[in-house]
């Protein structure tokens, strides 16, 4: 997917032949063994993958996920879709990507903080505050973020700045947690704004209420928009007056799930994406709306808060009839935002106030959005294609510039 956008949109800007084979590859692909003592006196041996795409603008940047699908062409595809979306927000950051192939969940949290210490040890020579900084993906969270980061300091002194996502009790950003659903509503909300319309009044409905999905429907409220269906792994519910987001949000943090909000009626599995809306956010997996269901989409607008949640298929068919969508390297860009927040922070050791914090992520995403529809005007091509040509001319003439190529 990752490579049938980057072809389209090279073509957009008629990329030189030279740049595209640069752009096209990873820099470096490192692959290393991830050995651990497990509690039952076993020796277990995992595969870890740093995958740095692209570093013309600035340090490698990307998640570390953990999960036993993880393999070395995900890892790829992923570094590179951070290269793009980097310089589309127009961060001081290149693209990379990190995964292990391990099930945390069958590890104790004794055998998590082992595998994590001997990952970063094995990797530690190709990281560094201005060479390679990772952030939380899939099932890594800011405890993990926190051993990474006390290894790595270990041989090199203190180094906060070395990875994003860290609790906030030291390091951390306050609002970096709420920044991808922020984010997602920020970028809607420009995009309403060129058409001279508001967030007061828009109906909404959200697939996924974990991280990305409640922040964004709690930001949405707060701009007078109505949630009237969310769902997750259990199932959906709908309310066509408005779902009442706190309720929701408390019975998530209580460890239940939405389907037991009272005064709602229930979805099956993916009727969330389908049900009558303005606007729809999908925001828990890649590859939900696709050729087979995308007719029966009824939303005006798709604002793709998960990663790749549009078949490339089911885009251009949208596209063609007319649904509106933000693509997720423009929608959900407001986490890596918030990392690089974090980051600089680390670097001046100097902290911001939280409402500081969100005013500068709103004013980037409302740029980017501004530069993604505006180009997409002037090519005359669908969003997702003027982002991804915004961002590989971006990178293109940094390594140019730099005398990479
Ligand atoms: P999360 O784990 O906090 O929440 C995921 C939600 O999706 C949960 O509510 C879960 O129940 C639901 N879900 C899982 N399987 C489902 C299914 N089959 N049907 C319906 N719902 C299902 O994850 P998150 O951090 O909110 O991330 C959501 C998406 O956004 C992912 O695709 C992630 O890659 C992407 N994303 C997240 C961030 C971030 O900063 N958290 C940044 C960029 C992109």
């Amino acid at each position: 997917m990752v490579t049938r956008y980057f072809r389209e949109a090279a073509e957009t800007i008629d990329l030189p032949d030279h740049l595209y084979e640069v752009l096209e590859t990873s820099y470096r692909e490192t692959d290393v063994q991830v050995p651990v003592h497990k509690d039952d006196g076993s020796l277990a041996i995992y595969r870890g993958y740093r995958v740095q795409h692209n570093g013309a603008r600035g340090p490698y940047k990307g998640g570390i996920r953990y999960h036993p699908a993880v393999d070395i062409n995900e890892v790829r595809a992923l570094a590179s879709l951070m290269t793009w979306k980097t310089a589309l927000l127009n961060l001081p950051f290149g693209g990379a990507k990190g995964g292990v192939n391990v099930d945390p969940s069958e590890l104790s949290e004794r055998e998590l903080e082992a595998l994590t210490r001997r990952f970063t040890q094995s990797i530690s020579h190709i990281l560094g505050p201005y060479r390679d900084v990772p952030a939380p993906d899939m099932n890594t969270n800011p405890q993990v973020m926190a051993w990474l980061m006390d290894a790595y300091s270990a041989k090199a002194g203190y180094t906060p700045a070395i990875v994003t996502g860290k609790p906030v009790a030291f390091g951390g950003a306050p609002g970096r947690r709420e920044a991808t659903g922020r984010g997602v509503v920020f970028t809607l909300e420009q995009a309403l704004h060129r058409e001279g319309r508001t967030l007061e009044g828009v109906d909404i409905a959200i697939q996924g209420f974990g991280n990305v999905g409640t922040w964004a429907a709690k930001t949405a409220v707060e701009k007078g928009a109505r949630i009237v269906a969310i769902s997750d792994i259990e199932g959906g519910v709908r309310r066509d007056d408005g779902i009442d987001v706190d309720a929701a949000i408390a019975l998530v943090a209580a460890g239940r799930s939405v389907i037991e909000l009272p005064d709602v009626d229930q979805l099956e599995g993916g009727e969330v994406l389908l049900t009558a809306c303005d606007v729809l956010i999908p925001a828990a997996l890649g590859e939900v709306i696709t050729k087979e269901n995308q007719d029966d989409v009824q939303a005006e607008w798709i604002v793709e808060g998960a990663n790749n949640p549009t078949t490339p298929d089911a885009d251009q068919a949208l596209h063609d009839r007319g649904v509106k969508i933000i693509p997720d390297i423009l929608a959900n860009g407001g986490g890596v935002t918030g990392s690089y927040f974090e980051w600089t922070q680390n670097i001046q050791q100097f902290t911001w106030e939280e409402a500081i914090f969100n005013e500068r992520l709103e004013k980037r995403m409302k740029r980017a959005v501004d530069e993604t529809l505006d180009a997409a005007e002037r090519w005359d091509v669908r969003p997702r294609r003027a982002a991804f040509a915004i961002a590989i001319e971006r990178v293109a003439e940094a390594a140019h510039m730099r005398g990479y190529v």
